[in-house]
């Protein structure tokens, strides 16, 4: 079946064609290591967790690669500011080395408890120093670069057209322009390639134009180049990238070998919370372990991520975590009970079945669209009729997903082995249409403290 993708470069959504059907090749900017992740970076990652999953849906395989930014992220993402690394360790007392595991360690356990697949390839941009030098070089050899008593600048009056993936116009821009940092930039797009440090500098490397460290864009061409080639297939981030990252990514690819690095970028919208932006000093900045804290599975929050298109703006609220954390139970409750059912398939259900997961497929192919593919997740947990076939059909549908949709609800997991005696009892009861005996079991289970319901998903179990 097609897959078709927005794509940020041509703006349009265009039909995915790889470069070698054999293996997909995908590069996502990976985290700056210097705080917390909150749930709005998360959100960037869920969606190339899907994308992914998508892909190997279709049959593909893929060669992920992300990087960990460690180095030369400056606060302001125009190269200017102190590098966020530096100000965290001063700020916390570390070194840069320290505060890079530190964030790190608790970036991939926030993955790993949304269940978010970790990329073939994770690259630290401190361990490829040498790469991302001779990346510069080729640069200042080719005539794209050129140096100042600060840094080493990339040109942008060199190429045939700047910028490519955004609508700035950076003419009208010019006329206005701020004051720039530097003077000695020859226009004021020129954006550092690399940094002459400065003395007490703490993270520095050696290099022709003495010790000095790398500039955040020049980090992911070099690593996506080292582990992807000249050319991949899709580049992703969030959509705040477009303007400085990848706009540069593609600048610097093009001076150094004329291609685009990438044929499809694909970004991922905001999250909001109560329709706001998340900011430290709105005191609404949430992160995995918030909902940990409140007593939800983090995989809620994929599940409610899923309620809007990742080229959307979603808003985070805690009704809607709530909401999810039902529909995860429901999910997950009509998967067991579907696992254990006994209704016959008539060929008539087979095909409905078959429509379903074609549906499914179109959806997710259509530019990843979650929330059309939802429905026909929940269509399946509603079928009328419980039997494997359809707790298979679900799981086939998770391998997308990622929920966990095999696992057992926890409250599921308390109830006595006596009482899930008893309820398997009603069960058959039930399906032999012994309605006197399953009423006095539903008595008998009452009178030790759970109420058994009858739900259109299947049957659930509660303490009273
Ligand atoms: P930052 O830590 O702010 O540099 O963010 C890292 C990446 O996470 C950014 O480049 C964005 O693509 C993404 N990101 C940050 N905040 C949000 C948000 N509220 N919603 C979605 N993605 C976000
Ligand atoms: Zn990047």
């Amino acid at each position: 079946m097609e897959i078709y993708f927005y794509n940020t470069l041509t703006k349009s959504k265009d039909k995915f064609k790889p470069i070698n059907p054999k293996e997909i090749r995908i590069y996502s900017c990976g985290p700056t290591v210097y705080k917390d992740a909150t749930i709005g970076n998360m959100r960037t990652n869920i969606f190339q967790d899907v994308l992914r999953r998508v892909l190997k849906y279709n049959g593909y395989n893929i060669k992920h690669a992300m990087n960990i930014t460690d180095v030369g992220h400056l606060v302001s993402d125009a190269d200017e500011g102190e590098d966020k690394m530096l100000k965290s360790a001063r700020e916390e007392n570390k070194t840069p080395l320290e505060i890079a595991e530190h964030y790190t360690k608790i970036f991939f356990e926030d993955l790993n408890a949304l269940n978010v697949e970790t990329p073939e390839i994770v690259c630290k941009a401190t361990e490829h120093i040498k790469e991302m030098l001779e990346y510069v070089e080729k640069l200042v050899n080719n005539g794209y670069a050129y140096e100042t008593s600060t840094a080493i600048y990339f040109d942008i009056s060199k190429l045939d057209k700047y910028p490519i993936l955004s609508n700035l116009d950076i003419e009208k821009q010019k006329a206005g322009a701020r004051v720039d940092i530097d003077p000695e930039k020859k226009n004021p797009y020129d954006f550092a390639l690399w940094i002459k440090a400065p003395e007490n500098h703490l993270m520095k490397w050696d290099s022709p134009w003495g010790l000095s460290y790398p500039g955040w864009h020049i980090e992911c061409s070099a690593m996506g180049q080292k582990y992807l080639g000249e050319q991949f297939d899709i580049h992703t981030g969030g959509i705040d990238l477009i303007p400085t990252h990848h706009e540069n990514e593609i600048a610097q690819s093009k001076g150094r070998c004329g291609k685009i690095p990438a044929n499809y970028w694909m970004h991922g919208e905001y999250l909001l919370i109560n329709g706001g932006k998340m900011s430290k000093s709105l005191g609404n900045v949430y992160l995995v372990k918030d909902i940990k804290e409140k007593g939800y599975d983090p995989i809620v929050y994929k599940l409610f991520s899923y309620s809007s298109h990742y080229r959307n703006k979603l808003n985070f609220t805690w009704e809607g975590i709530d909401a999810a954390s039902k529909s995860l139970e429901r999910l997950r409750n009509s998967y067991q009970v579907n696992l254990n059912g006994k209704d016959e398939l008539t060929p008539e259900d087979k095909e409905k079945l078959m429509q379903v997961e074609e549906n499914f497929h179109k959806a997710i192919n259509d530019d990843l669209n979650m929330p059309l593919a939802m429905s026909f997740v929940w269509e399946t947990a509603r079928f009328e009729k419980k039997n494997p076939e359809v707790a298979e059909m679900l799981a086939k549908f998770d391998t997308v997903l990622g929920i966990k949709i095999d696992e057992i609800n926890s409250k599921d997991e308390d109830i006595p082995q006596e009482i899930l005696d008893l309820v398997e009892q009603r069960k058959i009861a039930r399906e032999n249409k012994d309605w006197a005996k399953s009423d006095e079991l539903r008595d008998l289970i009452a009178e030790k403290g759970y109420v058994v319901k009858d739900t259109k998903d299947g049957m659930s179990i509660d303490k009273k």
